[in-house]
């Protein structure tokens, strides 16, 4: 069955020049590149992602860590993989949270560290199960930032809208 999920390459795996290797690491997958983009994380954003582990004591650092606070790069790059058993492959790749009990081969057991403050600096995210990845997907992309339709959508009109615009 075709999954989608969300990938973040996090600030480490930026600011340690990361992006090729862990890109071809997951092109392994054979699963399809459907959306990726930059983004700088807001406070708003941040805490809206890791919301389930807002009660964890690390919480304060883990916040920190995802907007680039400890790496001095304020940005992470999000993309959405999609095909057959999506979110089971990219976890695979990706290895266990912990990048010291992560195998050694896959990505967050080569390249992750636990920090003396005691946060795992795990280089990616991925998507544990598909609510989540629905949950995750919706709020990092627009529907329009993806090229596959897999969540339905509608046509509203949004009058009062402000954004930023090419002055
Ligand atoms: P995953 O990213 O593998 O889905 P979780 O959702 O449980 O893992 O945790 C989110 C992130 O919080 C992890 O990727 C890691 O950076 C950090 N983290 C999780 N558990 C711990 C822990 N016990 N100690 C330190 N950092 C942790
Ligand atoms: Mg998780």
């Amino acid at each position: 069955m075709n999954q989608q999920t969300l990938v973040l390459i996090k600030p480490d795996g930026l600011v340690k020049s990361l992006t090729g290797n862990i890109l071809a690491r997951l092109s392994e997958s054979k699963l399809e590149l459907v959306a990726a983009k930059m983004v700088r994380v807001t406070e708003k954003l941040a805490k809206e992602h890791y919301k389930h582990m807002k009660d964890k004591p690390f919480f304060n650092e883990l916040i920190k860590y995802i907007k680039g606070e400890l790496h001095d790069r304020r940005k992470v790059m999000a993309i959405v993989y999609w095909g057959p058993d999506a979110i089971k492959k990219v976890r695979q790749l990706a290895g266990e949270t912990n990048p010291e009990e992560a195998e050694v081969t896959s990505i967050r057991g080569s390249y992750g560290r636990i920090t003396t403050k005691g946060i795992y600096e795990n280089v990616l995210h991925a998507s544990t199960n598909p609510e989540e990845a629905e949950r995750e997907i919706k709020l990092w992309f627009e529907p329009d930032d993806i090229i596959v339709d897999f969540y339905p959508t509608e046509i509203k009109e949004i009058s009062k809208l402000k954004k930023r615009a090419w002055a």
